[in-house]
C-alpha cells in the first residue's frame, strides 16, 4: 500500500496517519453500530469542537496502520467506548497503548439500543458526565 492510499488527508509525505496525526491530544470513539456507539461518535466531534483533542480514527488503529498506532501511542488519548463490550479499548490493547482518560456510553445514563431516535438527547446526558470528568 503506498503512502496517500494509507494517509485520509495528510500530505503524502506524512506516511499512514490522519489529520490528528502530532497532535497532543486525540479523541477516539468505538462509533459503533448502535445508540452508545453513535453517541461515542457524537462525544468525539464535540470534544474536537470544542478543543479538547483532535477526533481520530479508530479504523486505522484497527487495521493496523503504523502511523495511526504510533501517532496514538504519541499523544494523550481520550478514548469513549458504547457499551462495556470496550472495541475502541481492545483495539488500543494490541498495540500496548493505555487511554489517558476513559469513558463507557452505557455507564453514563444511556441504555445500548439499535435505536437511532434520540441521539441528541442521549448525547446530551453523556456528554455533561464526561466534561465533569475529564
Ligand atoms: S464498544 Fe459496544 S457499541 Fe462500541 S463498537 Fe463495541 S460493541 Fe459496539
Amino acid at each position: 500500500m503506498s503512502e496517500q492510499q494509507n494517509n485520509c488527508q495528510a500530505g503524502p509525505k506524512t506516511g499512514d496517519t490522519c489529520c490528528g496525526a502530532g497532535v497532543t491530544t486525540l479523541v477516539v470513539a468505538c462509533s459503533g453500530g448502535s445508540n452508545a456507539g453513535q453517541v461515542s461518535n457524537n462525544i468525539m466531534i464535540e470534544l474536537d469542537r470544542k478543543g479538547v483533542g483532535n477526533a481520530y480514527c479508530l479504523a486505522g488503529i484497527g487495521a493496523a496502520l503504523s502511523g495511526f498506532i504510533e501517532s496514538a501511542k504519541a499523544a494523550r488519548t481520550v478514548v469513549i467506548d458504547g457499551c462495556p463490550t470496550g472495541c475502541a479499548k481492545k483495539a488500543f490493547e494490541k498495540y500496548g497503548i493505555v487511554p489517558s482518560q476513559y469513558f463507557v456510553v452505557t455507564e453514563l445514563g444511556v441504555q445500548k439500543a439499535h435505536d437511532f431516535s434520540r441521539l441528541s438527547e442521549e448525547t446530551s446526558v453523556v456528554m455533561k458526565s464526561v466534561l465533569e470528568n475529564l
